[in-house]
């Protein structure tokens, strides 16, 4: 798809990245059956070829509306087109630019941006969200039945976490909004990595990864969290840690792009690769054979159906894995069903575009529990907070199911 850009553009770092990036597509249209919001309303423009001609316009400087934002914002930025594209499409990288560009050409209301500044500042902030948390859980009864199944139920105790007894040691990051909902995902991590001798160290001073501020348009906030981390990271990491682990795809996808997106700042370029290549979900560190050891067989246990997140499968491109570890650690996995299909959870796109993101849960779940699982099991805790409210069985990460059968 050949674009000109327009007179501001052009010329520009952005423009010319635009330009590459939209020359790739040749219009084919095989991506559009992957594309889950398109396979919900039908409109092309709900596509990732829709959407790809919007972007176009935006970058030629074309007129473009607040119509154009939607189905912008529509995206889950799932992925799923990339991995169905066969011209090899950077679809994410393209619908960030065509984001940015959106935002500058149609600015959003003053109460859209102060909802959307809202959630960043809240969610960003592990200490204030797990505090706002525990109030709505206080009152959760008393309110109306719509917003109680918002508010997740109080965790039960989470586990105790092995004291460090290992010489190697990896970096375990904490999330933001992760240790309020579901401090037990790090604790059977933790546990985890003990039985397979790896120890645990926080980083001081961590911050948001920067995902919740780069998908709502504060891109400057998310890089100067990114510089904090990889600060802190570079000191764990030249002091002998071995990686960068986290437990939740979405923030490791976006670790694992911190190289990208500081490459053009001199001061950080060098250390954000490093961070970015050191950068492991919890699934690479663990191998089936280290279970084994550790005393796991395959065999007949607990039913689980496999909820593979779209930051784990299509943004890490690590489908597959955690199948893997989940059957050396006995349990039987259902046939995958749907199993590309974004669950509609994608960071705060479960508040910003509940409908779709509710008609998409219930496909998933239907998907999910046809072949009458005991347990779903996940990768991320966004996906695991939007699903479980909708799911007749339990939905658990699937590192605590690994720490249960090593307890056992
Ligand atoms: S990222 Fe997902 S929702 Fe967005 S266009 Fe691609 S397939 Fe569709
Ligand atoms: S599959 Fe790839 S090349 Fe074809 S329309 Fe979609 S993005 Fe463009």
């Amino acid at each position: 798809m050949l674009a000109r850009p327009a007179a501001g553009l052009e010329g520009t770092e952005r423009g010319d990245e635009a330009q590459a990036l939209l020359r790739s597509c040749v219009h084919c249209g095989f991506c559009l059956p992957a594309c889950p919001t398109y396979r919900v309303t039908g409109n092309e423009l709900d596509s990732p070829r829709g959407r790809i001609y919007l972007i176009k316009q935006l970058v030629e400087g074309a007129a473009v509306s607040a119509t154009t934002r939607e189905h912008l914002d529509r995206c889950l930025t799932c992925r799923a087109c990339e991995r169905a594209c066969p011209s090899g499409v950077e679809y994410g990288r393209l619908i960030d630019l065509g984001r940015e560009l959106v935002e500058e050409r149609v600015p959003r209301t003053p109460m859209q941006r102060a909802m959307r500044r809202g959630f960043v500042e809240v969610l960003s902030r592990p200490r204030l969200f797990a505090a706002l948390l525990r109030v709505g859980q206080a009152v959760r009864s008393a309110l109306p039945s719509a917003l109680q199944a918002r508010i997740p139920q109080r965790p039960s105790a989470a586990g105790a976490v092995p004291a460090t007894r290992h010489a190697r040691r990896v970096v375990l990051l904490e999330g933001c909004v992760q240790p309020g909902l579901a401090p037990g995902i790090n604790r059977a991590a933790a546990r985890v990595f003990d039985r397979i001798g790896i120890a645990i160290e926080r980083i001081p001073g961590e911050q948001c990864c920067g995902a919740l501020g780069h998908h709502l348009g504060h891109a400057g906030r998310a890089l100067d969290q990114a510089r904090r981390n990889v600060d802190a990271c570079c000191v764990a990491l030249d002091a002998g840690a071995e990686a960068i682990v986290s437990s939740a795809s979405a923030c490791g996808l976006m670790v694992k792009d911190y190289g990208r997106l500081l490459a053009t700042d001199p001061a950080y370029a060098a250390r954000a690769r490093r961070v970015s290549e050191a950068a492991r979900d919890v699934s690479e560190i663990i191998t089936p054979s280290e279970l084994a050891h550790a005393g796991l067989r395959p065999g007949a246990g607990p039913r689980v159906a496999w909820q593979a997140p779209c930051t784990l499968q299509h943004g890490q491109r690590l489908a597959g894995r955690v199948e893997t570890l989940l059957q050396a650690a006995g349990f039987r996995l259902e046939p995958p069903r749907e199993a590309t299909l974004c669950c509609g959870s994608a960071g705060t796109y479960s508040i910003l575009q509940p409908e779709l993101s509710q008609e998409l849960r219930r496909r998933k779940i239907a998907a999910l529990t046809a072949g009458a699982p005991e347990v779903i099991a996940t990768g991320n805790v966004g996906c695991l907070e939007h699903l479980r409210p909708a799911s007749p069985v339990p939905v658990r990460h699937w590192i605590e199911l690994v720490a249960a059968a090593l307890d056992r």
